[in-house]
């Protein structure tokens, strides 16, 4: 059969398509839009670090032209730009149905990081990892929602490693051209430019919209020609510079971001602030409450009845606080413009008003002006009530109003492409029952049903996928864990030689049991605790039979010398210990190599000092592909633990003395993995599966998967606090 060759029409609209396709991180969690930009051009999808943007850049008007002259590919692109558009016109979904009223008044949800893809760097860790997932469920669920944040133009540091193992940091600039943002203009196809006064002086900043799916978030750019320099570099890095850097990022972010989203004429319902870094924001609301006459007492109580505040972490250096002489400093000009004493304004960032030497802080601010608050899991809820409770002097500790709502993820965006296909497939080829069950009731939209319990709960069933299935699955995401691994680990050598691409395709292997840890290097994560038994250890490693290997990543924050120490020791251990081969260290720590980690291990170890992990995500991350937790009874382990579905290190309590628990922590934790853990994966039947291990991994599909995502938590942020009621 011949096909007429497009017309001149038909192929503006597929570019024009592309274009708009590519300035929207709806791709990120699409695997047949990846697939198109990777096809495009492998190479420059793999170099340019998956930057379906940047990689269009890479080629030409006239090749695209040319290469969508080949009616297969076309036929692709039509059929991914057509559910692209069907994805942005969705008029059925959840919130239509649940909470059609914050359409026209959105939840305004301010965050200091927002991780979303890899190739826009703009996240520390967790917390901007699930502002991102947030960001892709309010998306999914159809939530009226905007995002702010800051547009730091050299991102988060990259890590290397130096020749004395220590980390050292360095900088990309993240260019707006090559990276998935479009300039916010005004009618007139000029830039929108707000002001803020920071200090004495008042600070020009424009903003950049970053499309994710159906929802906006805005970053702010001070990098303007009207500021001084230093002013302009103020949204340089992520948490960049000192205190004083600090807090005028904060007050660009509450203050500047409220006033942004003024200009843009958008009414938020709610003020969502993730975590304390945004809080000034209510000290914007009671100034324009106060402009149109309120008295300050007034204007604070409508203030507290539009915000939200989620806490994050238990650990002190988490919340912000600042000298009464930083604030005095940073706020001078910002105080002019409100008829209140300072003291007062002070008197909100703290816990006892009248102490003039108490600093103020963000977390006490962000919990007295907000009608609620909440933890980030139940035991979080609960040491988040402790935590505070001398703010509510005159309340029992368990009527603190801080509740809980537990984190999750988002699915799709975490599901490797290997498991999202191996799902596709065994769905299609499930042709009788299975699939006609599913199209009566979702219909084709797998990717919305793909946060169902039922899907999960097909897992239960050997019918619809076996254990050699699953099995072959394991190994093969094994496998490409290595092979990713051999290729990073070559690639940070400081000088490569011929015989290197032989000495690295050895490294690792794809028989062992591998244990992966990757996280923050803050220390009360404890890194190294699994190698306290390092004795112990290097036997297990060794075992022919029944070996065991671990992988490391993560990166310590660039002024924590302790958690570069951590950093140091692991990877010494690496290369000079018997243990060299049997653990590596992957250097740069981000979102593509979480996702590589969490696919392809069997075990993802977390062994935080509790109770100080308020959550964790990443635990969340590993399940839909098969690979089980092996935790402390810490964060959402302690909910998501029943004995069947993963491992527990030690018990739903801790000691009260740091080396006492590290002590008893190291000791449950050989324990478990010797005990349960290794016996369990090499106790092979004679068709060589691990019936026990695979019944396990059905487990953790079934009752953990569709449980910890953000579908879950942000239907649970609407209808707990999102609504008024
Ligand atoms: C998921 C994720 C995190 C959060 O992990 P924790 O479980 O909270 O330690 C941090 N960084 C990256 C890159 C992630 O993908």
């Amino acid at each position: 059969m011949t096909r007429k060759p497009l017309t001149a029409d038909e192929l503006n609209e597929l570019v024009a398509g592309f274009g708009k396709l590519s300035r929207n991180l709806w791709w990120c969690w699409d695997q047949e839009a990846q697939d198109l930009f990777q096809e495009l051009s492998p190479r420059a999808w793999q170099d340019l670090y998956h930057n379906a943007a940047a990689v269009l850049h890479e080629v030409s008007d006239y090749e695209l032209r040319v290469r969508l002259q080949d009616a297969g590919f076309a036929g692709r692109v039509r059929s991914v730009l057509h559910n692209f558009e069907a994805y942005l016109a969705e008029k059925k979904t959840w919130c239509h149905q649940h909470a059609p009223e914050l359409h026209k008044n959105p939840v305004a949800y301010f965050s200091a990081e927002f991780g979303f893809h890899e190739s826009l760097p703009i996240a520390a860790g967790g917390l901007g990892i699930l502002a991102g997932d947030h960001t892709k469920s309010a998306s999914d669920l159809g939530l009226g929602f905007v995002g702010i944040s800051l547009f730091y133009r050299e991102g988060y540091f990259q890590q290397a490693i130096d020749s004395n193992n220590w980390q050292t940091e360095f900088y990309n600039p993240v260019d707006p051209q090559n990276v998935p943002v479009e300039p916010v203009l005004d009618a007139k196809g000029g830039r929108v430019v707000c002001e803020v006064e920071i200090g004495m002086s008042r600070v020009h900043f424009h903003a950049w919209r970053v499309n994710v799916g159906r929802v906006p978030v805005y970053l702010l750019d001070t990098n303007r020609p009207e500021n001084e320099q230093h002013f302009r570099d103020l949204t340089l890095r992520v948490y960049g510079g000192d205190s004083t850097t600090r807090i005028m990022q904060e007050i660009l972010l509450g203050i500047g971001g409220t006033r942004l989203l003024r200009k843009l004429g958008v009414e938020p319902s709610t003020f969502h602030m993730n975590e304390g870094h945004a809080a000034f924001l209510t000290l914007e609301l009671i100034r324009e409450k106060m402009a149109s006459g309120k008295s300050f007492f007034d204007a604070l109580a409508a203030t507290k009845a539009q915000c939200h505040f989620t806490t994050h972490t238990p650990v002190e250096a988490g919340h912000d606080r600042f000298t009464p002489a930083l604030m005095d400093y940073a706020l001078q000009g910002y105080h002019a413009s409100l008829s209140v004493p300072f003291a007062d304004i002070m008197g909100l960032g703290r816990v006892n008003p009248t102490d003039a030497h108490e600093p103020f802080c963000m977390t006490v601010l962000a919990l007295k002006v907000s009608r609620a608050a909440n933890g980030v899991s139940e035991l979080h809820g609960e040491v988040s009530r402790e935590m505070w409770k001398s703010l509510y002097p005159n309340t029992p500790v368990e009527k603190v109003p801080i509740g809980h709502i537990t984190n999750g993820i988002h699915l799709l965006g975490w599901m490797k492409g290997t498991v999202r296909k191996f799902w596709q497939k065994k769905l299609a080829s499930n042709g009788d029952g299975a699939v006609k069950l599913w199209d009566e009731k979702y219909g084709h939209e797998w990717a919305a049903a793909i946060n169902h319990t039922d899907f999960w709960g097909k897992m239960a069933d050997p019918e619809f996928v076996s254990d050699e299935e699953l099995w072959a699955l394991r190994y093969k995401l094994r496998r490409e864990l290595i092979e990713f691994a051999r290729r990073r680990l070559l690639l940070q050598q400081h000088r490569v030689t011929a015989g290197d691409f032989i000495r690295f395709d050895r490294l690792l292997n794809p028989d062992a049991l591998t244990i992966g840890f990757a996280r923050r290097f803050a220390t009360y994560k404890r890194a190294p605790l699994v190698f306290h038994q390092l004795k112990n250890i290097v036997k297990l490693a060794h075992d022919k039979h029944r070996p065991v290997q671990f992988i490391y990543a993560g990166k310590a924050h660039p002024r924590d010398d302790e958690g570069k120490k951590f950093i140091q020791q692991v990877i010494h251990l690496s290369k000079h210990s018997e243990l060299a081969g049997h653990l590596v260290f992957l250097e740069n720590y981000d979102i593509h190599v979480a996702r590589q980690m969490v696919s392809g291990c069997d075990i993802w170890l977390n062994n935080p000092r509790r109770p100080l992990e308020a959550s964790g995500t990443s635990g969340m991350k590993s399940g839909c592909h098969g690979c089980m937790n092996l935790s402390i009874l810490d964060g959402w382990w302690r909910e998501g633990y029943d004995g069947t579905n993963g491992f527990a290190i030690g018990h739903d309590s801790h000691p009260d003395n740091i080396a006492e628990q590290d002590r008893v922590d190291s000791a449950n934790l050989y324990q478990t993995l010797t005990e349960q853990v290794v016996p369990m994966f090499f106790d092979r039947d004679a068709q060589g599966i691990p019936r026990a291990w695979v019944q396990r991994i059905r487990r953790t599909m079934v009752t953990l998967v569709p449980q910890f995502t953000t579908d879950r938590m942000v239907k649970e942020y609407t209808q707990k606090y999102y609504q008024m009621k």
